[in-house]
């Protein structure tokens, strides 16, 4: 498989010693340049429709690198849910950034920007990709939409640690699989059920294998 990666994209994916960047591997495999992006949360001025900075652009490929629904590393940790802002309520929308064409106004609660969200299609597979160990995972993540809300459910998280990946993969019924290619090669090892574990640190960390490892991916599905 290296090798037929190294012949796509030689500086990306070498072989060797030197490992491969997952950022770079998925947003290989999940690009889709026709289509994306799906969507983008970005901050507004609900009085004038200044429209500010971008927060998140969605799309089948995604990462995240700081904390809250506004990215600014406002928690120590958080989970995809904070970062997406999908299920917010009005008042938890509203950022600490002024609108800059209306910071005269009388009501200074209308000077602030806040989160909007514009979606042009909804993702069938969302990767997303963690940078650090701040980021709990969810099993589920819920899309509030006017019709109906839209329900993506954990199938998959990889864990790395600079030099091997392994993986969980979770089936349509809750079960729990493990995956090293190095020891269980092309089979997964049963590990429970979703449902009857309470602890969800074990979504962050695969003590199995060589080493502990860390959450790196997390794929989720819609319903
Ligand atoms: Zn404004």
């Amino acid at each position: 498989m290296r090798e037929e990666l190294r012949r796509i994209e030689p500086t990306d994916f070498p072989i060797g010693t030197t490992p491969t960047c997952i950022n770079a591997l998925t947003s290989r495999m999940m690009g889709n340049l026709r289509h994306r992006p799906c969507g983008s949360s970005f901050l507004c001025c609900p009085s004038c429709r200044f429209s500010g900075r971008t927060i998140q652009i969605f799309g089948e490929f995604m990462q995240l690198t700081s904390t809250g629904p506004f990215h600014d590393d406002e928690y120590a940790e958080s989970f995809i849910s904070d970062c997406f802002g999908w299920h917010l309520s009005d008042h938890q929308k509203i950022s600490q950034v002024l609108c800059p064409d209306c910071v005269t106004a009388t009501d200074p609660r209308r000077c602030m920007l806040t989160l909007s969200m514009s979606m042009m299609r909804l993702p069938y597979i969302m990767c997303i990709t963690l940078n650090t160990s701040k980021f709990n995972i969810n099993h589920t993540l819920t899309y509030l939409s006017d019709d109906m809300d839209v329900i993506y459910n954990l199938r998959g998280i990889v864990y790395g640690d600079g030099n091997h990946f392994v993986s969980h993969l979770i089936t349509d019924d809750g079960k729990i699989w493990y995956h090293d290619g190095i020891t269980t090669r092309s089979h997964c090892l049963p590990e429970g059920q979703l449902e009857d574990i309470p602890d969800s640190e074990w979504l962050r960390t695969s003590s199995q294998g060589y080493s502990q490892r860390r959450a790196i991916l997390a794929v989720y599905i819609r319903n």
